[in-house]
């Protein structure tokens, strides 16, 4: 299998520079918030946090801990068996911290919890809840993983007061075994994303698919057909970028053409909005699309 290694010339990024940022960053510290956006060095963050205006900067907080219960082949989150307890402090030390930074839109992401009764989706609720009774103008998307098929607790997350629901496939059906942890499957992520969208009225549904990892055209054409199937909402498509040597190569890396293309094709197919780019992760500039798409 051919291996690449040189990085094209549309995915070298800039410093930040975004004076919105720098405030935002300054703000951050001491508020103990683990932001993936920092801890990942997303290259995203000049745009996300700055945002075009305050309501839509943008910021994703990762929960339950940096230890995952699954081994993905394309994350470098580290993994075991028995991650740490939950803090039960972190609800309400997150809301306290979200309330008082002045970010319009959060996203809430965590690990994998399969060693929890619940995969932690009482904890994301909680969180949530928490959230939207110190700052109700805040908008909270939930990026949760599949709670292993356990639906109900897909309804706890999606019923607890947050705005939008994302769930990612990762990948077309065909290659998500060698990608994914071999606990999570395609139909079951489209199950947990339709459940999300039958829990909560007007709840909206999201989900991100990785380029580059090998898929055809057709896949990802039927993948689309798939998602729309199942009433998702939303979806974004960023590259897939090797963490390190020991996981998944690069198969290929798509042009920002081709990028532009799936979007339109996207939009085309009736998506709401979608983010679509090299760069692109699925909370990219997540505040900003909410607000010219859903709020307008
Ligand atoms: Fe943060 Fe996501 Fe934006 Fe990256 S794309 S800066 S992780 S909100
Ligand atoms: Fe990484 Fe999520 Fe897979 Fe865990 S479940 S290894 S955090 S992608």
């Amino acid at each position: 299998k051919k291996t690449i290694t040189r990085l094209p010339e549309w995915l070298k990024t800039p410093i930040p520079t975004n004076t919105n940022y720098k405030k935002i960053k300054h703000d951050l510290r001491g508020l103990g918030l683990h932001t993936v956006c920092e801890e990942a060095r997303c290259p995203n963050i000049s745009s996300c946090w700055g945002g075009s205006s305050k309501s839509a900067a943008t910021a994703t907080i990762m929960l339950m801990g940096d230890t995952c219960t699954r081994g993905c082949r394309f994350c470098s989150v580290k993994t075991s068996r028995t991650p740490p307890p939950l803090d039960p402090h972190e609800p309400e030390n997150t809301a306290e911290a979200l309330s008082r930074w002045g970010l319009g839109y959060v996203v809430l992401t965590s690990v994998d919890r399969d060693d929890l009764a619940d995969g932690g989706a009482r904890h994301f609720a909680e969180t949530i809840r928490r959230i939207k009774a110190k700052r109700s103008d805040i908008l909270v998307e939930a990026l949760t993983g599949d709670f292993w098929g356990n639906l109900e607790m897909v309804d706890v997350v999606a019923q607890s007061g947050l705005d939008v629901y994302a769930h990612n496939v990762e990948t077309v059906e065909a290659l998500t075994p060698g990608v994914r942890d071999r606990r999570a499957t395609f139909r079951q992520s489209l199950s947990v994303l339709q459940r999300a969208k039958e829990a909560k009225e007007g709840l909206i549904t999201k989900t991100s698919i990785m380029l580059g990892l090998g898929e055809t055209e057709e896949q990802l054409w039927e993948t689309l057909r798939e998602l729309r199937k199942h009433d998702v909402d939303v979806v974004t498509f960023g590259q897939y970028m090797r963490p390190t040597k020991r996981h998944l190569p690069v198969h290929e890396y798509v042009t920002p053409t081709v990028f532009e293309l799936w979007r339109q094709r996207a939009l085309d197919m009736g998506f709401l909005y979608c983010a679509s780019g090299p760069l692109v992760r699925s909370s990219y500039k997540a505040g900003e699309a909410f607000i010219e798409n859903v709020l307008k």
